[in-house]
């Protein structure tokens, strides 16, 4: 069997979606413990897990030119480190 597989998308090729969003997610990095679930399930693959700090995980960063606000990153999130903000 295959194994299964994260495709990213090359984002510069890709419509800007942002313009549709009536809300905007959050992430809180206190709280993010940098398990990449909200980046698996993003439909538009615009969230990074980046280094907050130098001796920290990384943690899920948002590119709002390309977020369409669908709020899903905010329901799969195990520790609800992801609000929703108008
Ligand atoms: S609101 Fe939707 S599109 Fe925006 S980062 Fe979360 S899952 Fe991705
Ligand atoms: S799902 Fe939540 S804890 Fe996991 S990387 Fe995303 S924001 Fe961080």
């Amino acid at each position: 069997m295959e194994k299964g597989g994260i495709i990213k998308h090359d984002l510069s090729k890709s419509p800007k979606t942002g313009d549709w969003a009536y809300a905007k997610p959050e992430v809180d990095k206190d709280k993010c413990i940098g398990c990449e679930t909200c980046a698996m399930y993003c439909p538009d693959g615009c969230i990074e897990m980046i280094k907050h700090k130098e001796d920290a995980k990384n943690k899920a960063d948002i590119d709002y030119e390309f977020c369409k606000g669908c709020g899903v990153c905010e329901q799969v999130c195990p520790v609800k480190a992801i609000s929703m903000r108008k």
